[in-house]
C-alpha cells in the first residue's frame, strides 16, 4: 500500500500541499485552515479522521449531521454546515451546527436567530457570496452583502459574522477560477473599510479539492476539503 491509499497518506499530502502553497504567497502556513468535509462518508470514516486529530467536519445537510452527532456524541466534535440550508431546516441547524457558512439570505438569517434564541445559542457564520455566474451556485450577490452585514449587526445578534465563504467557478481556466477568489477577497477588504461594529471579517473560506492552491494564492484563510482527504464519494452529491 503507498501512502496515499491511506488517510492518514492523503492528509499529509494536503497539509503538504497547503504549507507550499502558502510558502509561494509569502504567508505563514499556520494562516491557513483546514476543513475536512466528510459528507456523504460514515461514522467509521471519522472515526479514521478523529484518530488523525481532525475534531472539525463540514458538512452539507443538516439530516447527516444529526446522525453524525448522535453516532459520535460527547467526543468534542464541532459540526459545520457548508451546504444550501432550506429556511425549514434552520432548527435543525440551530440545535447542532457549530458555525453556519453558507448564510446567503436575510429569511435564513432571521430564522437562524430565532431558532438560536430558543436555544439560547449564538454561532459563528460566514455569509456566502456569489462569485460566479453559473445558476447552480447558491450565494449572496456581492451588491447585497453590506446591507446585509449591517441588518445582521442590528438585529440577529446571535449570529457572530467571521467573514466569507465562496465556491468558485467550475473551470478548465485556473484564471477564472482564481477571478472568483480575489473578488470574494476584495469585496471582503472593502466592507472591511466600513467598519461595522460586530462584525469581524478576518476569515475567508474558499477553495476546495481541485482548486484550494489558487485559493490560498488570492487569501483564503480555510480550504473545505473534502474528496482530497476522504477520498471519492461514492454517491453524487448534491451541493
Ligand atoms: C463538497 C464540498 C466541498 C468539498 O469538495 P471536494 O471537492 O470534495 O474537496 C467544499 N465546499 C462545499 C460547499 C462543498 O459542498
Amino acid at each position: 500500500m503507498t501512502a496515499i491509499d491511506t488517510m492518514a497518506g492523503r492528509l499529509a499530502q494536503i497539509q503538504q500541499r497547503i504549507a507550499q502553497a502558502c510558502e509561494r504567497a509569502g504567508r505563514p502556513p499556520e494562516s491557513v485552515t483546514l476543513l475536512p468535509v466528510s459528507k456523504t462518508f460514515g461514522v467509521d470514516a471519522i472515526r479514521e479522521a478523529m484518530a488523525l486529530g481532525l475534531t472539525r467536519f463540514g458538512e452539507n445537510k443538516t439530516q447527516e449531521i444529526r446522525q453524525k452527532a448522535a453516532a459520535l456524541a460527547g467526543q468534542g466534535l464541532q459540526w459545520v454546515l457548508i451546504g444550501h440550508l432550506q429556511t425549514n431546516k434552520a432548527k435543525d441547524a440551530a440545535r447542532d451546527a457549530a458555525e453556519v457558512q453558507s448564510l446567503d439570505r436575510p429569511d435564513l438569517a432571521e430564522a437562524l436567530h430565532r431558532r438560536l434564541q430558543n436555544e439560547g445559542r449564538s454561532i459563528d457564520v460566514l455569509v456566502q457570496v456569489k462569485t460566479s455566474s453559473e445558476p447552480s451556485k447558491y450565494g449572496m450577490a456581492p451588491q447585497d452583502v453590506p446591507a446585509f452585514l449591517r441588518r445582521i449587526a442590528a438585529e440577529f445578534t446571535t449570529l457572530r459574522v467571521r467573514g466569507l465563504m465562496t465556491l468558485a467557478v467550475n473551470s478548465p481556466d485556473p484564471e477564472e477560477v482564481r477571478a472568483c477568489f480575489r473578488a470574494l477577497r476584495e469585496l471582503r477588504d472593502r466592507l472591511a473599510q466600513e467598519n461595522i461594529p460586530g462584525i469581524s471579517l478576518d476569515r475567508l473560506s474558499m477553495g476546495m479539492s481541485g482548486d484550494f492552491e489558487l485559493a490560498i494564492e488570492e487569501g483564503s484563510t480555510e480550504v473545505r476539503i473534502g474528496t482530497a482527504v476522504f477520498g471519492a464519494r461514492s454517491y453524487p452529491d448534491p451541493q
